[in-house]
């Protein structure tokens, strides 16, 4: 997959909700990620329902994987993605892993390694994450992960762990 202009960078998006119907929190997540000046979708994976990492007095996830091609720096994007996080009624509790509305995380950035106090890339859960390592693989199969390797590879050290794709 590669349908990025000159200056523009493929990266990916995690997107996961377990509060507020879950399912409508992704779609409107997707059209405001898409709507952002400066990043455009460029393939968007099927819903899945995964168990709760973590505490587990919480409801099960809805994730999916967006790819864009953005002009944006991957502060910028970060930053542009809580600030949709906050439209949709995040609230930072402080409990790790808790349930929220939303979270959107940068899963990788074109072919950056990125090491910051406020920002990694590739995201540090990545390897380890069924909801992730799967419903990237149906967008982009081939994908070599920054740092990491293939992503078949990932996928076959990685159990499903309960994650089911939603019809
Ligand atoms: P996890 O990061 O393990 O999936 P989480 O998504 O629940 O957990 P958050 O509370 O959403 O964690 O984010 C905590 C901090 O992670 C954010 O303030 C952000 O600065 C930082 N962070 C570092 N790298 C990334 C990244 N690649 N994508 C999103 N946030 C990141
Ligand atoms: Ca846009
Ligand atoms: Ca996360
Ligand atoms: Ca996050």
């Amino acid at each position: 997959m590669n349908f990025s202009a000159a200056g523009e960078v493929i990266a990916f998006i995690g997107l996961g909700s377990n509060l507020a119907d879950p399912v409508a929190q992704i779609g409107n997540a997707r059209a405001a990620c898409a709507a952002l000046t400066g990043v455009k979708e460029v393939a968007f994976s099927g819903l899945y329902r995964s168990p709760p990492m973590g505490p587990q007095d919480q409801p099960d996830y809805v994730n999916a994987v967006m790819a864009v091609a953005t002009e944006l720096g991957a502060t910028e994007l970060l930053r542009a993605l809580q600030g949709i996080e906050q439209d949709q009624g995040r609230v930072r509790t402080g409990e790790r892993w808790g349930a929220r509305t939303l979270d959107l995380d940068l899963l990788i950035y074109g072919d950056r390694k990125i090491d910051q106090a406020d920002l990694t890339v590739p995201h540090p859960g990545l390897a380890e994450r069924a909801f992730v390592l799967y419903p990237l693989y149906e967008i982009a199969p081939a994908l070599v992960v920054p740092g990491k390797g293939p992503l078949v590879d990932l996928i076959a050290h990685c159990p499903l762990d309960g994650l089911k794709r939603i019809e």
